[in-house]
């Protein structure tokens, strides 16, 4: 069992705790009532998909943040645009809109050379910039403790970096969200169906295969694990 105390900024009250059985929804009412002004940035994956479906039930009304960095397969872009048409009470947020590979941002064969930089130019500068501007005092986000050995020990609530991280599907596991998306008819990505449980950019993102963790298709055979977003020193 995890326990968790909250400890709101400045603040040593403690608040609800939860454990490992706790309802993703709880948190996330929770969170809102802590951070109003929470905002998900999402690559609409099947974790973030469920995430998304969740946090509407639970009274999120906010932003949906996701950067494009040039590189999307063209299914990522059509599930945001399917996604953006069956939360109309959300606000679907581009950055980067329009990237594309020769758009000079980056040389277009960084990928290959060095990633973290593409990456850190591509992925982590922009949101960084748009959340300076934003500035909420934590983020929705959607990663879970069996998409791979690195994230093995996510809480619920993380601390760390610019902000606080609230985790509500921390403790799930591929088949639940694979049914939960099943059972709801959510618009998930037909790439996922070809293996690719995760999807980042096409030239750093393979299909899994069996028995492989979710996100072994990422930057395989690079070294490289994470985008920047969320571990590392420009984490957010
Ligand atoms: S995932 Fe690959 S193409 Fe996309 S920003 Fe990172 S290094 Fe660049």
């Amino acid at each position: 069992m995890t326990a968790l105390e909250e400890r709101p900024a400045g603040a040593a009250t403690a608040l609800p705790t939860f454990d490992e059985s706790s309802d993703a929804t709880d948190v996330i009412r929770w969170a809102l009532s802590v951070h109003p002004d929470l905002l998900m940035p999402s690559a609409f994956n099947l974790n973030g998909v469920v995430l998304l479906d969740l946090a509407v039930r639970a009274g999120y009304r906010g932003e949906v943040v996701f950067v494009d960095t040039g590189y999307h397969f063209p299914e990522t872009l059509q599930t945001r645009d399917r996604l953006a048409a069956r939360y109309p009470e959300l606000t679907f947020v581009t950055l980067n809109a329009g990237a594309h590979p020769e758009d000079g941002q980056t040389a277009s064969d960084l990928y290959a050379s060095d990633p973290d930089a593409c990456c850190a130019a591509r992925k982590v500068a922009p949101l960084q910039a748009y959340l300076r501007g934003r500035a909420p005092s934590a983020l929705l986000n959607a990663r879970s403790r069996d998409q791979a050995s690195t994230r093995a020990e996510i809480p619920f609530v993380e601390e760390g970096g610019a902000r606080r991280k609230i985790n509500p599907l921390a403790f799930w596991t591929r088949e639940k969200l694979e049914a939960y998306a099943a059972e709801h008819d959510l618009p998930v990505s037909p790439l996922y169906a070809a293996g690719f449980l995760s999807v980042g950019c096409w030239p750093c993102t393979r299909a899994v295969r069996p028995g492989e963790d979710a996100r072994a298709g990422r930057w395989a055979g690079k070294g490289k694990t994470e985008c920047g977003l969320w571990a590392g020193e420009g984490q957010l």
